[in-house]
């Protein structure tokens, strides 16, 4: 695990802690100290070593997106299997974790609770369903989330574009001008202590429709990120969705 004692990180090994199918062997941070749920939290040094000598069947990484690709980039080395549930890569970054999976299992997923997965189906066929309705899309998060809008909205973005929605998006919208058709509007709320939830709204008809998923504890996040953890142990080197888990191939 690393970004051990970050928010998800400590989420993510009390949840391994509880489980039959699944077990600490590592736990790291930038700096090490610590513990969490009984297990030691190491400094992030020399990670491909520490990963090897803890004979780790998976790495599950919650940190930031630098990190994160120098921490699978590690994973490759020691041929440990990769999931990452950390978000905000860049197009750069995103090809060096792409490039890790010639080397070794990666896994990465913006969001790992099941509903969320649900919800990006559902977006497809709703927009396919409701020509020329407005679409917004609306998240809501504790209020220490650096990161706008989430990773999330990146994803549904994209489904609505693919399904023949709006495709510009426009943030936080201000101003004196009337909406066009072909803008998604994307609110991002930063508040108190909520975990996550997001949503969208289908707007035209004289109706609205609105589907949100809601988390309402980070172990829902944690539960998906070792389910794929579990999953993807073993497997050959190649690029792997979150999806892929929940089919249970
Ligand atoms: P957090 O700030 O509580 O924890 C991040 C941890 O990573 C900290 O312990 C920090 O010390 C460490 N870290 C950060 N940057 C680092 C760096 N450059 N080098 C080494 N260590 C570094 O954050 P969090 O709420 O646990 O979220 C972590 C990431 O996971 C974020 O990108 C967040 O958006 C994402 N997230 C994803 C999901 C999902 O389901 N995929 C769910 C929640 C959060």
């Amino acid at each position: 695990m690393t970004g051990a004692t970050g928010r998800m990180g400590r989420t993510v090994i009390e949840t391994a802690a509880g489980r039959e199918d699944a077990a600490v062997v590592l736990a790291v941070n930038r700096g090490g100290g610590g513990e969490v749920a009984g297990v030691t939290v190491e400094p992030a040094a020399d990670l491909a070593d520490r990963l090897a000598a803890a004979d780790a069947d998976a790495l599950v990484d919650f940190t930031g997106p630098e990190s994160a690709v120098r921490y699978v980039d590690a994973a490759a080395e020691a041929g440990v299997p990769a999931v990452v549930g950390t978000t905000g890569f860049d197009d750069d970054q995103r090809a060096a974790l792409r490039a890790a999976s010639d080397r070794t299992p990666v896994l990465v997923a913006a969001n790992f609770a099941r509903g969320v997965q649900v919800l990006l189906s559902a977006v497809s066929e709703l927009v396919e369903r409701l020509p020329g309705y407005d679409v917004e899309v609306v998240e809501r998060y504790h209020r220490r989330k650096a990161e706008a809008p989430s990773g999330t909205v990146e994803r549904l973005l994209d489904r609505i574009a693919d399904a023949g929605g709006p495709d510009r998006p426009v943030y936080g919208r201000q101003g004196d001008q009337e909406r066009d058709d072909d803008e998604v509007g994307v609110h991002s709320i930063r508040a108190g202590d909520v975990v996550g939830e997001n949503g969208v709204v289908f707007a035209g008809n004289h109706e609205v429709l609105e589907i949100t998923q809601r988390a309402e504890d980070r172990g829902v996040f944690a539960a998906g990120a070792v389910d794929a953890a579990a999953w993807l142990a073993g497997r050959d080197p190649g690029w792997y969705e979150f999806d892929d888990v929940l089919a249970g191939d």
